[in-house]
């Protein structure tokens, strides 16, 4: 816990973070981004690292289209579609008062098959990874096999003797759940106070182990770090630390830059690319990122946002302290509807791998989503959970910070909906409700 004179001597250094501790939205800009091929230099990850999880998600595709049939449109790859929404581009132009004049667009990783939400891009990632190296191991498998094999009973028999954990505010326990009970893996999921329960209730329907916490998901990440590591035979999906992960939601930068030329969208210095990203731990937004710029360089502009009760990454960010702090130690609750976003400590390595190539961070308040919410399904018909919300206001906040190139009409930007296909439609309701009349 951080002493009362040092947050205080922060906020004299910062005036930002007052402003931040009085839970107002807020934007950063990251005075450390520097050019993308120093930048890239910088991290440690590489374009192979990147390349090759997207060549093993090739390997897999077979398999997964055979065991999730709603993958068969795209041959087994789980990819989702990008949406143009001139609705509520005029919505949020007249609501906020910053006239967009560049294309707004929407990554709809809402409708991402198999657990509807961006987790199912790192979080299955890392989970094939590890079934494909112990079947490796085992004999079971070459890299020049067809992976459908993966659905065979000797498959299933091996990884059944093996565990699987993760510590999770909902999402990522449903992306690592199903895909783990789906290859025959003995999984547990340490859930924070903020999963919903319709996520725990589809997890031990599907065979899953939910151990539940009354903490929030720092504690459930160290208790399950804790009991996993006290057997060998576990495999710990490490969400504050792990590569694997970070890896996995970076395929989605070559994938990205596919769609948009495919849709005749410009990419370059004076056609620039600004992409707005919900940032719970950093992993999910974090890997998309570096992806992202690995393609498209200095034409992208990327930017976290983040709850305002729990900007964990703007705050790690600013202050150089990453993982050292959380939002806790500035007075901040981590309390907000955004469940995915409930963080109080960003991830350490995702904070220190962005830092020579991230544009900034913003804050959005829970009722500006519930606003949000109800304003995407108003104009466009597409229901997003409220943590999909955050990145929305992101052109907004760009323009109205002079972020350089952000009003201009050769400006692309393009907002990363995160999650929502999965939430009942009780739940979903009430969240639309909650947007006002
Ligand atoms: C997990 C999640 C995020 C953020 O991803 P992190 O890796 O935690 O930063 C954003 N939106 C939704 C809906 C999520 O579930």
């Amino acid at each position: 816990m951080m002493e009362k004179t040092q947050v205080n001597e922060w906020k004299e250094k910062l005036p930002l973070i007052g402003q931040m501790t009085a839970r107002e939205e807020v934007l950063w800009l990251n005075p450390l981004k520097e050019s993308t091929s120093t930048g890239l230099q910088k991290t440690g990850v590489t374009a192979e690292n990147v390349k090759d999880a997207s060549d093993r998600l090739k390997r897999f595709a077979p398999y997964i289209e055979r065991v999730f049939p709603e993958t068969k449109v795209s041959n087994g790859i789980i990819e989702s579609p990008i949406t143009a929404i001139p609705n509520m581009k005029e919505a949020l132009s007249n609501q906020y008062k910053a006239a967009i004049s560049g294309e707004l667009l929407l990554k709809e990783d809402n409708a991402l098959p198999i657990s509807g939400s961006i987790k199912a891009r790192g979080g299955i990632y890392e989970i094939l990874k590890h079934a494909e190296a112990l079947a490796i191991e085992h004999g079971l498998i070459t890299t020049a096999d067809n992976y459908t094999k993966f659905a065979e009973p000797e498959f299933h028999n091996l990884f059944s003797k093996h565990k699987i954990a993760v510590g999770s505010t909902g999402n990522l326990g449903l992306s690592i759940g199903i895909m783990s009970a789906k290859l025959g893996f003995d999984v547990t999921v340490h859930m924070s106070a903020d999963a919903k329960q319709w996520k725990k209730d589809m997890l031990r329907e599907k065979g899953v182990t939910v151990v539940e916490y009354a903490d929030d998901y720092s504690k459930a990440v160290e208790e399950g770090r804790r009991q996993a590591d006290a057997d060998p035979s576990c495999h710990f999906v490490d969400d504050e630390n792990s590569l694997d992960l970070f890896l996995g939601y970076a395929v989605a930068g070559e994938r990205v830059a596919a769609q948009l030329k495919a849709r005749g969208t410009i990419v370059n210095k004076d056609n620039p690319l600004f992409v707005y990203l919900p940032c719970g731990v950093g992993g999910g937004p974090g890997g998309v990122a570096f992806g992202l710029k690995l393609v498209f360089g200095d034409a992208v502009s990327c930017f976290f946002a983040e709850p305002t009760h729990s900007p964990c990454m703007m705050l790690g960010m600013m202050t150089g302290l990453h993982d050292k702090i959380s939002v806790q130690d500035f007075g901040l609750d981590n309390k907000t509807v955004a469940d995915g976003l409930a963080v109080g400590t960003a991830s350490g390595f995702v904070g220190k791998t962005m830092e020579p190539l991230l544009s900034g961070c913003y804050t959005i308040a829970d009722e500006t989503m519930f606003k949000l919410l109800k304003l995407s399904a108003d104009t466009e018909n597409i229901r997003l959970e409220p943590s999909a919300l955050a990145g929305m206001t992101g052109p907004v906040q760009a323009i109205h910070g002079n972020v350089k190139g952000a009003n201009s009409a050769n400006a692309t930007h393009l907002v990363w909906a995160t999650g929502g296909s999965m939430v009942p439609e009780a739940e979903m309701n009430s969240y639309y409700d909650m947007g006002g009349k």
